[in-house]
């Protein structure tokens, strides 16, 4: 299996900025939700990752997105227009198979990046990947929204794996003439002619649970509810967990950095970071209770005897959905199925680099 290594996380917390703080003020009411870890797993069925993988493609984005509703992101979004304002509606058939995640009744919308977003964005380092994480979670902030039979409820609720999903779409929004496509190439590995790839929203990957795991998810709560008796593991409690939200990782990440600054040689166990979002269904973002939580959590953690650790284990490598790191394409001329990783060939800042009309002034 692979954990993050140790010295990865304390890689990536060097340096760290402190997050985009979480607004509570643009709203109390609070879900459940969830926190994100994204790494691979090797365990229990998940060894072939390629088996599960989901794809929408663009006929699938426009047969869910032509019904007649207003102003809807999948059929909008190809209409002309420079940078656009307002807010729209995202179909959440675009989410494929990721929506059941959800609440039935939420609805998500999301707006063009603003001029200021897009100043803003000129900030990242793309060097730095907490620079990067900070400028995501801001376009996420001013851009995206969450709407429920109750009213709005914070953008940070979204599911973590859904983010950069989420960055694309408002992005293409944003961009509707399509002038800023993300396009490479690479060679056919069957006929070495030249690939094209374009990265957006419909072109992302995932690998989901498998259909016999999905039962057990409750989409009205949000929760899994699993049996462990059922897989011979005896145990009077049931497992119930959380989605991990972007607002768990938010704060796992701070919680981390703040170990992290108050003693750089400290090691935080990186298998108990990945199952705390499932755990636990908030995590605050106040350190003093955030440092409860999880300690609490840490005893229950260290309580388990190895079966009950491996099938825990099992579970999560098994429920949870990994954006894939690779995109998919037919060969125009061979047909031959070409993959490529997922890049940024002018890195994370070219996402929302407006092309200037004026001539550029100097090479710089
Ligand atoms: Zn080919």
């Amino acid at each position: 299996m692979s954990y993050i290594e140790d010295n990865q996380i304390e890689k990536e917390l060097k340096g760290q900025i402190p997050e985009a703080p979480i607004d509570d003020t643009e709203n109390k009411q609070q879900e459940d939700s969830q926190k994100p870890q994204q790494q691979e797993s090797m365990i229990g069925k998940k060894i072939n990752v390629g088996a599960n993988m989901q794809r929408i493609d663009k006929d699938e984005i426009n047969e869910f997105s032509n019904k007649n509703r207003l102003s809807r992101v999948g059929e909008s979004i190809a209409v002309n227009s420079d940078i656009r304002e307002g807010w729209m509606e995202v179909d959440k058939a675009l989410l494929g198979d990721r929506a059941i995640f959800y609440r039935p009744d939420w609805e998500f919308r999301i707006r063009p990046a603003t001029v200021e977003a897009i100043r803003h964005w000129s900030t990242i380092d793309d060097e730095n990947a907490n620079s990067i994480d900070r400028v995501f979670n801001e376009v996420m902030k001013t851009c995206f929204s969450i709407i429920t039979t109750n009213g709005p409820i914070p953008w940070y609720n979204v599911n973590a794996w859904d983010r950069f999903f989420f960055i694309l779409l408002i992005r293409e929004y944003t961009f509707s003439k399509g002038e800023t496509k993300i396009e490479y190439t690479e060679d056919c590995i069957n006929c070495n002619n030249p690939v094209t790839f374009q990265l957006t929203s419909g072109s992302l990957l995932y690998d989901m649970p498998d259909d016999e795991v999905m039962p057990m998810f409750d989409q009205s709560s949000c929760n899994w509810i699993i049996d462990p008796n059922e897989y011979g593991l005896e145990t009077d409690e049931i497992l119930k967990l959380w989605l991990p939200t972007l607002e768990k990782d938010i704060n796992v990440k701070q919680w981390a950095m703040n170990r992290y600054q108050e003693n750089p040689n400290r090691e935080l166990d990186p298998v108990l970071i990945r199952f705390l979002p499932w755990f636990l269904p908030k995590i605050s973002k106040d350190d003093t209770i955030a440092q409860r939580q999880i300690n609490e959590f840490r005893r229950k953690f260290e309580s388990w005897d190895i079966d009950t650790f491996n099938f825990y284990n099992d579970v999560i490598t098994n429920i949870m959905v990994t954006p894939n790191t690779k995109l998919i394409q037919k060969c125009p001329i061979c047909g031959e199925e070409v993959t490529s990783p997922i890049r940024f060939p002018n890195g994370a800042s070219s996402l929302f680099h407006v092309e200037s009309k004026f001539k550029k002034f100097g090479k710089k």
